[in-house]
C-alpha cells in the first residue's frame, strides 16, 4: 500500500481550514497557495497546516 499524506490548507488571515486533499508523495517544504476564502470573502494566501 502507498502511504498517503493529507494536506490541509488554512487561510493565513482567519486561520479557517478551507481546503484539503491527499497526495501520495510527501512534499518538500510548505505549500502556499492563493485561494478563495469564503470566510474572508476574498482570495487570500493559504498555507499548509496540520
Ligand atoms: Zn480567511
Amino acid at each position: 500500500m502507498t502511504e498517503r499524506f493529507i494536506v490541509t490548507m488554512a487561510c493565513s488571515v482567519c486561520k479557517n481550514r478551507n481546503y484539503y486533499f491527499t497526495q501520495s508523495k510527501k512534499q518538500e517544504g510548505k505549500l502556499a497557495l492563493k485561494k478563495f476564502c469564503k470566510n474572508c470573502g476574498k482570495s487570500t494566501d493559504h498555507r499548509e497546516t496540520k
